[in-house]
């Protein structure tokens, strides 16, 4: 079934409001393996609405409208679809009696507008409106379906998942899911590159995109029932891992910091973190984690020298003699810092943020994380592009990768 969504209302296209709702029916569509194949934006005009309405019933089975259909006279939706099929506009007793009641709960009488909201194309599929006066409606026609929705997200939803979402799921077959593959590591055209022969299978399909910090594959697969797209998904998953490996950090809505988290707990182990250059922010990633304090023993912001000695012990000569931007120091603040914390593991954070504090020899973007178990710590020097907030973002990006690995 090939749907689209026509969002009316000026705030929209004045920037004044986000188009949630195209967002929102986009992704349960997709799950109804509906394709969407365009949203449109139009303002609460009647000869553009018509126009729009032209469009999509010339190349759409389903078109679904969100918004205008509140009781004032800029609100057309309904008014419009109407005569955009030729079909009169009848008051529902129903919808009439729900507008009542829910005025009478707020203690008001309804004003005559609001009886506008009673009124429906003939024929068509009344959906109430739990949260608000303006009832939404399912019109069949022509072998098209509209469905006509209010525009606050408020009563969207649970109209759309209390009776449109049942409704279109009787008329459709098929389902689709998807799954998204996050790798860290690798470049986007380096991920492409290995993958491409995967890149041109039509279902499953496998689309990358780009993250902030990270390449995602999203894995999406259409099938009969959810068994055999769950199948499509997981033989897709594991071709990806037998290619990608460990590049593979997590699935879906699970970040770095959960998956560092989960591991450590998983094995019974805890870290600590000695930090200079991310002044804190790796420690706050993972204590972002809920359960963090399981395994998160001690974090340790070492910004200046005397920090770096009097706290954590890093050893002035080697402070003087390589400098707090070293490998040298980002080993003994490992070690010291896991030490103190009596942890399994201390991780370091040192390197040169910038803009400005770069050398030659030690440029911006120069950064070392280190690592330390019980038996041997381990440096990792990184030269990092981008401005401050993405060197320090991206330190703690590759520091939890060292931990997770
Ligand atoms: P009302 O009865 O509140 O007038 P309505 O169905 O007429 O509802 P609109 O007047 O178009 O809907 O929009 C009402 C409010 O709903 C907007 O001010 C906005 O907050 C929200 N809204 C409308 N359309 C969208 C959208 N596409 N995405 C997110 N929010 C929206
Ligand atoms: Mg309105």
């Amino acid at each position: 079934m090939k749907g689209e969504i026509i969002s009316v209302g000026t705030e929209l296209l004045l920037g004044q409001i986000v188009n949630t709702n195209a967002k929102y029916l986009s992704e349960k569509l997709a799950l109804l393996g509906i394709d969407i194949y365009f949203h449109t934006n139009v303002g609460d005009n009647e000869g553009r609405l018509k126009e729009c309405l032209n469009i999509a019933f010339k190349r759409s089975d389903l078109i679904i409208t969100t918004g205008g259909l509140g009781p004032t006279a800029d609100d057309i939706t309904k008014e419009t679809v109407a005569s955009f099929l030729r079909l009169p506009l009848i008051e529902n007793k129903e919808a009439k009696d729900w507008i009542e009641k829910f005025f009478e709960r707020l203690g008001q009488k309804p004003t005559p507008n609001n009886y506008k909201q009673a009124l429906f194309p003939e024929g068509a599929n009344i959906l109430p409106n739990k949260n608000g006066t303006a009832p939404g409606c399912i019109i069949e026609k022509d072998n098209k379906i509209i469905v006509i929705l209010p525009g606050p997200p408020s009563e969207l939803i649970p109209m759309f998942e209390e009776a449109v979402y049942p409704y279109l799921k009787s008329k459709t077959s098929e389902i689709i899911k998807s799954r998204v593959l996050k790798i860290f590591g690798l470049g986007e055209s380096k991920v492409e590159e290995l993958v491409k022969p995967l890149l041109f299978n039509s279902n499953p399909t496998v689309a990358p995109l780009l993250g902030d910090g990270y390449v995602t594959l999203r894995i999406t697969a259409k099938g009969h029932n959810e068994d055999e797209t769950l199948k499509m998904i997981e033989d897709m998953e594991s071709k990806m891992r037998g290619i990608l490996g460990e590049y593979i950090y997590a699935v879906d809505k699970e970040n770095m910091e959960d998956v560092v988290v989960k591991l450590l707990q998983k094995n019974n182990l805890t870290l600590a973190t000695a930090e200079s250059c991310t002044g804190g922010q790796l420690s706050g990633k993972i204590t972002d984690v809920p359960g963090a304090s399981k395994v998160f023993k001690l974090g340790v912001v070492s910004y200046s020298n005397e920090a770096k000695e009097s706290i954590l012990g890093v050893k002035k000569s080697t402070l003087e003699n390589y400098g707090a931007v070293s490998l040298e120091t980002a080993k003994e603040m490992a070690q010291n810092v896991r030490k103190i914390a009596h942890s399994d593991f201390g991780i370091s954070t040192t390197g040169i943020a910038g803009p400005t504090g770069g050398t030659p020899e030690k440029p911006v973007g120069l950064v070392y994380v280190g690592f330390a178990t019980n038996k041997d710590v381990y440096v990792k020097k990184f030269m990092l592009r981008g401005n401050r907030s993405r060197i320090r973002a991206r330190t703690v990006l590759h520091a939890l990768d060292i931990v997770r690995k």
